[in-house]
């Protein structure tokens, strides 16, 4: 069997990461673990965690470091991730994120952060017209002619705009990934642990690069 992976994948909201990072953890054979799709689990569960992170996720802000670093370490150390590895969607957000997440992971923590490059006006026109499964989180682009009501061809349920995927907050979180999360390139670059992939083309093309990408700094 093909080796697992302990990856971070870097990448303006809307560049496809999400969809490349399935492809990924089916690929290498490791958890696909996404602080965002864990966030909107809680929101819809109404846990404590849920009911505080909503406001901030919907204004497009950031959760808080403390409270996102010790989601991450308890599911980094469920057995799945221990053995094999695990691709990180939407965390590290912050130099001190990624700073705990080097502390949790020690001897067995990331090994390369791919940054998946996409212009922000390209983002911000898919971002708008993204619409994601309510239940499986399958991502789809409206194009203005879409069924109503838009069910998932994966798991039947409902297709719909997030609650944060207003203009408003698609602007502050591009600008908080330019102040919070750019910095990272420089934090993994200085440990050797970052490369620049292209975004833009066919998702199979980006796949290929991804792929590449890992197997060229093995
Ligand atoms: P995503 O699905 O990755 O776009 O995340 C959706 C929202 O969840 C983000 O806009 C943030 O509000 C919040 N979020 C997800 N991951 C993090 C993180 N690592 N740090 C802070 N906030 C996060």
């Amino acid at each position: 069997m093909i080796p697992g992976v302990r990856l971070v994948i870097l990448g303006r909201q809307g560049s496809g990461k999400g969809t490349q990072c399935v492809r990924l953890s089916r690929h290498f054979v490791v958890p696909h673990i996404s602080t965002g799709d864990m966030l909107r689990a809680a929101v819809r569960e109404g846990t404590p965690l849920g009911k505080s992170a909503k406001a901030v996720t919907d204004a497009g802000g950031l959760v808080n470091d403390e409270i996102m670093i010790g989601l991450v370490r308890e599911r980094l150390s469920a057995e799945d991730a221990h053995e094999r590895g695990f691709i990180l969607d939407g965390f590290p957000r912050t130099v001190t994120q990624a700073l705990a997440l080097d502390e949790i992971g020690g001897d067995r923590g990331v090994e390369l952060a791919i940054d998946l490059e996409v212009p922000r006006e390209v983002v911000l026109s898919r971002l708008l017209a993204r619409r994601v499964c309510r239940d499986c989180g399958a991502n789809y682009q409206a194009t203005g002619r879409d069924p109503r009501p838009w069910i998932c061809d994966n798991c039947g349920g409902d297709v719909v705009q997030r609650d944060d995927d207003t203009t408003e907050a698609i602007n502050n979180r591009l600008d908080l990934y330019e102040t919070q999360t750019q910095p990272l390139i420089e934090y993994y670059g200085r440990s050797s642990r970052m490369v620049a992939v292209g975004g833009t083309g066919t998702p199979d093309e980006v796949f290929d690069r991804l792929t590449r990408a890992v197997e060229t700094t093995r």
